[in-house]
């Protein structure tokens, strides 16, 4: 275990390994199941595990669907404050969109209006690849 890892608390670590090993999103009380055995108890441990987890960049949470993922290990740097996220209506996958035309985009258009945007995720819903050659 690094110093980071010590530091980000006693449920942060199972935490993100249990989301590393899931290809769909999982809510708090999916992930607070998984781990009561480690000794989980209340909800509030599992959302202070993934508030932390979220500002290190190691897992991202689903706006309209209150899930996380963990990050696809991605360098998150400061240009992307902005994450947008598909996220498929047929099987559940969740693809991190890593081009950052978008956030530009969004950002200089948000400027003109002068609007205060705090960093933010953006959920699309939508079908992945598989799932639409399927149907
Ligand atoms: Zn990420
Ligand atoms: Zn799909």
């Amino acid at each position: 275990m690094t110093d980071n890892q010590t530091r980000l608390g006693k449920f942060t670590v199972p935490v993100l390994d249990y989301l590393q090993t899931q290809d769909k999103p999982r809510s708090a009380y999916d992930i607070l199941d998984e781990l009561r055995d480690k000794g989980a108890k209340a909800p509030m441990q599992i959302y202070r595990a993934l508030a932390k987890l979220e500002e290190a960049g190691l897992v991202h949470k689903l706006p309209k669907s209150n899930s996380w993922i963990a990050c696809d290990g991605h360098h998150h740097d400061e240009v992307q404050d902005m994450l947008l996220l598909l996220s498929c209506q047929s099987c559940g996958a969740v693809e991190e969109v890593h081009d950052t035309t978008f956030q530009k985009a969004i950002s200089s258009l948000i400027k003109k209006t002068h609007y205060d945007l705090p960093a933010q995720t953006i959920e699309v819903d939508g079908y992945c690849q598989p799932c639409k050659n399927d149907s």
